[in-house]
């Protein structure tokens, strides 16, 4: 659960030399790790870089000015993040660049240390820094242990509570749905419902593109450089909020509406994909959506089904990961798989029996089929818990 911070002047000072400490920290503790010899025993872990850290702000000014809450929490995020990189949930820990993902966080928040002040404004006890106030879009969350004060490349800091999450409630409906994705249509349900991700308007991606052309004229180190790249982040975050603002929306009907839900297995789909009729062959204004893009696509993709299994796991439903081949090129109808079957990006017909569908929904039908197949088997009972644990994001220091 997400706020804008407001902090003051003084304050935004405080909260930026807790960002750049606890990036330094975590590199310091990245450095070491990659440096380390096997043969020198053991790598150190937290309890060593901690007794490192104890050492290091007696020797260094700057360190012993700073909070060593902040600091010593940056190398807990680091060995737990090294601990998820071992298990094989999470990639390797990475350096922390400036500018990036700047933030740090606090744990064992103190009862007391986060107030309401009132409807729409409260406040957070930061150490060195003290009470700063953040706004209130929705109620404050109560019995928070932990936050992450963040900084975005636009210079907006937020401060995100974790929450233990509540299951949706709901009642079993008996209904199943297969859901495909694609790139003119972001979803299709196996019941024909065409879903689509809201994007920037045209008038906000001609400005984009207008802004981007301006960036890219101005000097390198200019102030007016730095107010245009601001611009285009600024444009850039609207559109990513909309995605994930649509994206909880989406995957709580889904499973508020149904009790199994079939998707495409996206680690198999990554290497069949390029096959498929929706990024080879795209309908027109889709060549846009090329390269970076993509990249997008990609990521909105792997919150959709992180989220999806997330909730479903708290809510009982059951979340099938299927295989997606041939997937847009089976019939529906009477089961014939031929590449011709697609006559265009949104028009299905079946070579073989005549059967004429809209594309996407054929495929979604494909895919709850195939969903369908799985738990009936049993072999395979696809339970969300077992394919897609809820994940927590590795812990991140700046
Ligand atoms: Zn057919």
């Amino acid at each position: 659960m997400r706020f804008r911070l407001y902090p003051t002047p003084v304050q935004e000072e405080g909260l930026r030399g807790h960002c750049v400490q606890a990036r330094f920290v975590w590199n310091l503790a990245l450095e070491q790790t990659n440096w380390y010899r096997p043969e020198w025993g053991p790598t150190p872990g937290y309890v060593a870089q901690s007794a490192q850290l104890t050492e290091a702000r007696a020797a260094s000014e700057w360190l012993a000015a700073g909070s060593f809450t902040v600091q010593q929490q940056a190398l807990r995020d680091f060995a737990q993040a090294m601990k998820y990189w071992w298990a094989g949930t999470h990639g390797r820990p990475t350096w922390r660049k400036k500018g990036r993902r700047e933030g740090f966080r606090i744990v064992a928040v103190k009862t007391g240390h986060v107030r309401r002040l009132n409807r729409r404004a409260a406040e957070v006890f930061v150490p060195k820094v003290g009470w700063v106030r953040f706004r209130l879009t929705r109620p404050l969350p109560s019995g928070a242990k932990s936050y992450r004060v963040t900084l975005d490349p636009m210079g907006r800091w937020h401060i995100g509570f974790a929450l233990k999450p509540e299951p949706i409630k709901r009642i079993s409906t008996g209904a199943a749905v297969g859901v495909d994705r694609g790139v003119v249509n972001t979803l299709a349900t196996s019941d024909g419902q065409l879903l689509h991700v809201p994007e920037l308007t045209l008038r906000e991606r001609a400005h984009l593109v207008r802004l981007q052309r301006r960036l890219a004229r101005r000097k390198k180190g200019s102030r007016r450089r730095e107010q245009a790249r601001r611009a285009v982040a600024r444009l850039r975050a609207r559109e990513a909020d909309r995605a994930k603002d649509w994206i909880e929306k989406t995957t709580t009907s889904l499973v508020r509406d149904y009790d199994l839900v079939a998707i495409e297995d996206l680690r198999v789909t990554a290497m069949t994909r390029s096959a498929r009729g929706s990024i080879a062959a795209p309908g027109r204004h889709v060549a846009a959506k090329s390269g970076l893009n993509r990249q997008i696509l990609g990521r909105r993709w792997s919150l959709f089904a992180r989220r999806l299994c997330e909730k479903a796991t708290l809510a009982e439903v059951v979340v099938v990961k299927v295989d997606p081949v041939n997937t847009s090129r089976r019939c529906r109808a009477c089961g014939h798989v031929a590449a011709e079957n697609r006559k265009s990006q949104a028009v299905f017909g079946c070579v073989a029996c005549g059967h004429v569908a809209h594309a996407d929904v054929n495929a979604a039908l494909n895919i709850l089929a195939a969903g369908r197949a799985v738990t009936a088997h049993g072999e395979a009972v696809v339970v969300a818990s077992m394919n897609c644990e809820p994940q927590h994001a590795p812990p991140t220091a700046a």
